[in-house]
């Protein structure tokens, strides 16, 4: 059987993966909302906790999918490997939609496409130099953490969860869960806006600063924007780019995930402007354009023809007509939730540019007290502020992503506790 009979290979493992925490947050949700249904069986358990998306694909893209497969029967529809970067037409039209008709000016050439923005905000890192000092914010999604962990960027796991090494910058009630630009320098920021998981957004001027501050101190702005078309106000920014000397600091994070409900079809892009150039050690100028174009020449082949042609359907009339109502559904889910929980006397945060509400959890109950309470009590699972990092707990966080049917029964059993 696995594991009984291994023999120890002479081959090394990362270790970096050791420093890695067991309890990794689902898995123990999972564990604990089994354990809670197997001891009170038949019990209509609801789960707002995992970030997924729950309604259909839009028919624009289903249809555009449909037609790629037919295409591929065919020999003179046939496509096989595809370019690595992403067909041009896909490019082209998110440049055009997503920055260009912003202000932004970003090329078709600068954007590369790919299977996910999971992948390519880890990834990302292979191409930036060990000895780089990082900040994050605490709270903060864990694949940025976890991905510096295991790249050796960081020393062991302290007491209360944080690495040794990384920058954390808090995010809590007395500051309106925005970061306080550091006053030391860093190589390396991650930014998530509208964020996951405190739902928070930033103002243009606000995000002007950071973009200050990384050409002052000469750093790179990661910009994770997985949550852009939520955004309900345009005087708030969807893309890094509509800031001004952004071009030259920063890489955006893009994903169909969670606007067109790609979470199980995959299809994200990462944004490389040409001016933006890191340094060999000896004072050369490196554009990282160049290097990661070669690690995804290199390391990946590209998404499948006709997934690229479903996520190029987002942008068609129809599409973009079935994302917005995808939108407006979730944000009125998201609507529901704030207003319940608001009546119920919780203090409530974001949720009005992004599918998460964040709650302050009632006094006397830590983050996973909160979460037992409200399994127990209310049969509703939620995620744990903790399990985001250090600076969560006393938080909880609810996703808008379900039915309207669960969410408004949700609801009504939160009030009613
Ligand atoms: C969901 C999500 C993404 C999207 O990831 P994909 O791999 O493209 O599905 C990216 N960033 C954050 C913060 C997310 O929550």
């Amino acid at each position: 059987m696995f594991g009984v009979n291994a023999i120890a290979l002479v081959v090394q493992v990362n270790q970096n993966y050791l420093k890695l925490k067991a309890g990794y947050l689902f898995p123990e949700i999972s564990r604990r909302v089994k354990l809670f249904t197997e001891s009170s069986p038949g019990l209509d358990v609801i789960r707002l906790g995992i970030g997924d998306v729950t309604e259909p694909l839009p028919l624009a893209c289903r249809k555009a999918m449909k037609e790629a497969i037919d295409e591929m029967g065919t020999s003179s529809g046939f496509h096989g490997y595809g370019p690595e970067q992403g067909y041009f037409w896909l490019r082209e039209v998110i440049a055009k939609h997503d920055f260009q008709a912003r202000g932004c000016p970003i090329n078709p050439d600068e954007i590369f496409v790919s299977d996910g923005s999971k992948c390519d905000t880890s990834n990302f890192l292979e191409i930036l130099g060990e000895g780089n000092s990082v900040a994050v914010t605490d709270p903060v999604y864990p694949v940025y953490v976890d991905s510096n962990v295991m790249a050796g960027r960081t020393g062991p796991a302290q007491e209360s969860g944080q690495f040794l090494g990384l920058s954390y910058l808090p995010l809590n009630a007395r500051n309106d869960f925005e970061a306080q630009i550091p006053e030391h320098h860093v190589d390396l920021i991650y930014l998530c806006f509208p964020n996951n998981p405190t739902g928070a957004v930033i103002t243009r001027e606000k995000l002007a600063r950071w973009v200050d501050y990384a050409r002052q101190h000469r750093s790179l702005i990661l910009f994770d924007a997985a949550y852009e078309a939520f955004i309900q106000n345009d005087d708030l920014p969807h893309s890094i780019y509509e800031i001004e000397g952004a071009r030259e600091c920063a890489i955006e994070f893009r994903s169909f995930s969670k606007n067109a409900g790609f979470t199980g079809t995959r299809c994200a892009f990462t944004v490389v402007p040409k001016g933006v150039c890191g340094h060999a050690g000896n004072n050369e100028l490196v554009d990282l354009w160049s290097l990661w174009n070669r690690r995804q020449s290199t390391k990946f082949n590209g998404v499948s023809y006709i997934v690229q042609r479903g996520a190029e359907a987002v942008y068609s009339q129809q599409g973009q007509e079935e994302v917005q109502a995808l939108v407006s559904f979730y944000m009125q889910n998201s609507a529901i939730i704030r207003r319940h929980l608001a009546g119920a006397g919780f203090t409530v945060f974001g949720g009005e540019h992004a599918p998460y509400v964040w709650i302050k959890v009632p006094d006397g109950l830590d983050s996973w007290g909160f979460f037992d309470f409200l399994l127990q009590k209310a049969n509703v699972v939620g995620t744990p502020g903790s399990g985001f990092g250090a600076a969560g707990e006393g938080y909880f966080r609810l996703s808008a992503f379900n039915s309207r049917e669960n969410v408004q029964k949700a609801m009504k059993r939160i009030s009613s506790l």
